[in-house]
């Protein structure tokens, strides 16, 4: 799965868009606090009902109508630290002042241009998750820039949000909201389809991840920033991501929906070429399992429904992400109606029979080729499931669909919906606009935390870093690493960017989890490192040592790696190389160090500098050769 992409051949266009939570005293339009509750603390509860009229759900896209599809009846858990505004009693109150100041700082940051007028406007959400049955949001300021190695990405729109209520359970047919995060501030920041690789995908996200942390104004934690990813690439189809909470799976995230994309697009070629087809036929098979072992079966009353894919045979089985199978694609359509499937490729499997497979192969006449996807639900809900399943699978003869996806935490995705048009806007007349003076500006240009470019200068001048490398720590999340470890050992500043950049990078690239490693393992390595305790080599494979064993000290670390060796062995066993090799220094003279070096290093590499070894090195031979 991890195998190398060829970014100049496939056409990758990605972009991002982050949300981030402020941490403001008040909400966006109340006078409540901004703090999330314990959701037992629920002081009182009540019911609202999808109430989209017709002409209504005619303004409503494709995404919003499938998502009314499945849920009608809402309830919002309220508590005595939310009012009548989160509850939709009462209209928003005017727009917090602090937010749009830290909204502004961002922008200023990003370098963007804020509007002369905020305006709050109304995006139409029906999934239950606000009260009003719209999102408020507001357009602070537009076209900034980041600068990436891979050249200048654009941030095109920086938008001051309220978040959502958010969704804690199901009760029967009710999805059940906590008002809590209702209002909370949000900015939300986009960015332009130029990212071009993976890599590139997760320095743009850690670079506006590292911006905001830097106003010191935003929440931190888990399920403070969420970061939605679009990708296409030019074979592919445009994929929105959803939902990833961790900066660090960008990278993979990107790197899996390729790698999705590529195989769907090899599926399609073999399907072609099979001229497989989708019948749309769907069978009561329940007969066949009247006495069925299985659970599922048992659990949906003995009824089972099925559906044949000519020429689909191994095609579901095939692997098109990491823990994910085509097959997996299919089953997330029916799992939208509440149902799971099961297939020919995998079966029998599940307490299901070889004869009862061969009795669905026969019903279908399904030949080796063909693949039979069953569902065991009543027959409403089967028919749903299975009539998705199929369009699904008609999909995959043509084109790979356009979709919003759910990200999941090991990198791949999942179906969630289709791709939402581009939402309509309408003016939220209870809150007066707000006009950004230039005064208001100034003040807030006047207090801005260190730029990234003035970082940058900052290392050159201090750490006599070349203009790449003071670039690349400026806008690396580990620069504040780079600089405890500068302050507190005498090592050369390159060393310890390409360390904290590259080396981690490249361990990633190895497929090694990195994330156990912690500062102190890098503080530790080059305070042993600056007192010779082995060579630079071997800091790569220390690191990737510790990301193994994170709990051992790095003391502990070398001593297993076997790299402790002190500089009377390392003299011994120089020595002792070049007095075995005699005759070959006497017929090389001076030029022996070079294939030596070789030899010793083998040995050495890591444990000792190179430059140690290379001078103890010419040092012997040079005895060897005047003592003749
Ligand atoms: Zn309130």
């Amino acid at each position: 799965m991890d195998k190398e992409i060829e970014y100049n051949k496939i056409g990758l266009k990605a972009g991002l868009e982050i949300h981030q939570q402020l941490d403001t005293k008040t909400k966006l339009f109340c006078k409540c606090p901004t703090t999330l509750r314990d959701k037992k603390d629920s002081t009182f509860s009540f019911n609202r009902y999808l109430r989209a009229s017709k002409s209504e759900m005619g303004e409503v896209d494709e995404a919003a109508r499938e998502e009314a599809k499945y849920s009608r009846t809402f309830r919002y858990k309220g508590y005595e630290s939310t009012c009548l505004v989160e509850n939709d009693e009462e209209p928003p109150r005017e727009l917090n002042q602090e937010a749009i100041d830290i909204s502004l700082e961002v922008a200023l940051l990003l370098n963007m241009n804020p509007v002369n007028e905020i305006h709050t406007m109304r995006k139409i959400v029906i999934d239950g998750s606000n009260t009003c049955g719209f999102q408020r949001t507001a357009l602070v300021a537009t076209d900034g820039w980041l600068s990436t190695a891979e050249g200048p990405v654009r941030v095109d729109v920086l938008c001051l949000e309220e978040d959502a209520a958010q969704k804690i359970e199901t009760e029967g047919d009710a999805v059940v909201y906590s008002l809590d995060r209702l209002g909370i501030p949000l900015v939300e920041i986009g960015t332009a389809p130029d990212i071009r690789t993976a890599e590139q995908a997760r320095n743009v996200a850690e670079q506006l991840g590292m911006i905001l942390r830097s106003t010191g104004k935003v929440k931190r934690g888990l399920g403070t920033i969420r970061q939605d990813i679009n990708i296409s690439i030019e074979a592919g189809a445009r994929v929105e991501i959803k939902g990833v909470q961790n900066l660090r799976m960008i990278g993979k995230i990107v790197k899996y929906e390729i790698i999705r994309q590529s195989k769907l697009i090899e599926l399609r070629e073999e399907l072609k070429k099979r001229g497989a087809r989708v019948e749309d036929r769907i069978e009561d098979v329940s007969s066949i399992f009247e006495a069925s072992s299985s659970r599922v079966i048992q659990k949906a009353r003995g009824k089972v429904f099925g559906v044949c894919l000519r020429g689909f045979s191994g095609i579901l089985g095939t692997e098109i992400q990491l823990g994910r199978r085509f097959g997996s694609e299919l089953a997330d359509f029916a799992a939208k109606y509440g149902v799971g499937l099961m297939h020919t490729d995998e079966l029998p499997a599940y307490s299901i029979s070889e004869r009862e497979v061969e009795q669905l192969k026969r019903t279908f006449e399904a030949t080796e080729n063909d693949c039979v996807v069953i569902v065991a639900a009543e027959r409403a809900r089967a028919e749903i499931a299975l009539d998705a399943v199929l369009r699904r699978a008609e999909d995959a003869l043509r084109e790979i669909p356009k979709e919003t996806r759910r990200a999941l935490p090991n990198g791949s995705s999942a179906y969630m919906r289709p791709l939402p048009g581009a939402a309509r806007m309408y003016p939220e007349t209870d809150v007066p606009p707000v006009e950004i003076d230039e005064n208001r500006l100034k003040k807030i240009k006047s207090k801005l935390p260190e730029t990234f470019e003035a970082r940058k200068s900052r290392y050159k001048e201090k750490f006599g870093l070349n203009d790449e490398l003071a670039d690349k720590i400026a806008r690396d999340m580990n620069f504040s690493l780079f600089e405890r470890i500068m302050d507190s050992y005498d090592i050369p500043a390159t060393l310890v960017v390409r360390t904290v950049t590259d080396t981690v990078a490249e361990l990633m690239q190895e497929g090694i989890d990195v994330d156990p490693l912690e500062d102190y393992h890098f503080i530790e390595i080059f305070r042993r490192l600056s007192a010779n305790a082995f060579g630079k080599e071997a800091v790569p494979d220390i690191l990737k040592f510790l990301a193994s064993k994170p709990e051992m000290s790095v003391d502990k670390a070398i001593e297993e790696i076997g790299l402790s060796m002190n500089m009377e062995e390392v003299e011994k066993f120089i020595g002792d190389i070049v007095s075995s090799k005699k005759d070959f220094i006497q017929e090389k003279g001076a030029r022996a160090v070079g294939p030596l070096m070789g030899v010793v290093m083998k040995e050495l590499r890591g444990k000792v500098d190179g430059k140690v070894i290379n001078e103890l090195l010419e040092k012997k031979v040079k005895e060897v050769l005047t003592a003749e």
